[in-house]
């Protein structure tokens, strides 16, 4: 059973209709990049959790989650709803193997997100151990049109870090833009559209990839790349892609 904390709302920013980022303040304790911690609310009585990746570095506090309010879902719509001042309940420790410790080093890292999954790999992004690792990280985002494209600033930051040795490509489903791909990730990368954008290839021997949002981005990338001779990582037998599923 979880343990909980409790933590404060510190800062929160509504991104478009249905997207939302809250800064919490509370007692975590360490936690590595790509880890998850789970949020709390009570709703009619009893306390409703769900798990939500860290946005924030390991050094970096408040904690921050991104999420997207799902209408219909138990907590989202009441976490939307939070304002600064306001009070949540936070895990007592972060969890998940989704982490570039399960991740070999390889020339080029490409971290695949749909939606929300796009603030996990910022965590990742803003500490130093991509960069030593990888000769390149690819971060696509996929998302259904430009205005779910959160965390320009942060990217845009990262960017200017990092110059070559970082790529960021976003694909929209829904909508067209002139710097954006158009379609989804899976139809770009059999089209080959992924790489051309990026100028670098997929192959067993180069590359290792992270996919993280939603079950059928992960389910149809892990089929393409299982076609390709790309295998799951495991902790004694290593592989070529991690996954987190988020739905
Ligand atoms: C390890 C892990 C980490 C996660 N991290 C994040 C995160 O950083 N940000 C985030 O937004 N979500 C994340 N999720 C999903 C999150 O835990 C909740 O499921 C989601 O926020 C909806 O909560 P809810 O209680 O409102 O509805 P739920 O009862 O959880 O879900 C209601 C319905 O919505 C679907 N659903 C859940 N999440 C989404 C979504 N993002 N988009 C569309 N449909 C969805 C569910 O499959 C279900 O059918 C994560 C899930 C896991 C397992």
């Amino acid at each position: 059973m979880a343990e909980w904390l409790e933590g404060n709302i510190t800062g929160k920013r509504h991104w478009s209709q249905e997207l939302y980022s809250l800064q919490i303040d509370a007692p975590l304790p360490d936690f590595t990049a790509g880890q998850y911690i789970k949020v709390a609310l009570e709703v009619d009585g009893e306390r409703v959790g769900r798990p939500y990746s860290l946005v924030n570095a390991p050094d970096e506090r408040p904690l921050e989650i991104y999420f997207n309010e799902i209408p219909e879902g138990p907590l989202t719509p009441k976490l939307s709803y939070l304002e600064v001042g306001d009070r949540v309940w936070v895990s007592d420790k972060a969890s998940g193997v989704f982490t570039l410790d399960n991740v070999v080093s390889r020339r080029h890292l490409w971290m695949l997100a749909t939606g929300t999954a796009l603030g996990v790999y910022l965590s990742m992004l803003k500490t130093a151990v991509p960069w030593e690792r990888f000769e390149r990280v690819i971060l696509v985002h996929g998302a259904r049109n430009a205005g779910e494209l959160a965390y320009g600033e942060t990217i845009a930051e990262i960017q200017a870090a990092h110059e070559d040795a970082f790529t960021f490509i976003t694909a929209l489903t829904r909508d067209s833009s002139e710097t954006a791909l158009q379609g989804r990730i899976t139809n770009l990368l059999e089209q080959g559209s992924l790489q051309a954008a990026a100028d670098a290839e997929i192959t067993p021997d180069d590359s290792h990839l992270m996919l993280c949002g939603n079950s059928a981005m992960i389910k149809d990338v892990r089929a393409w790349l299982e076609a390709r001779g790309m295998q799951r990582h495991k902790r004694h037998e290593p592989g070529h892609y991690t996954t987190e599923q988020y739905h």
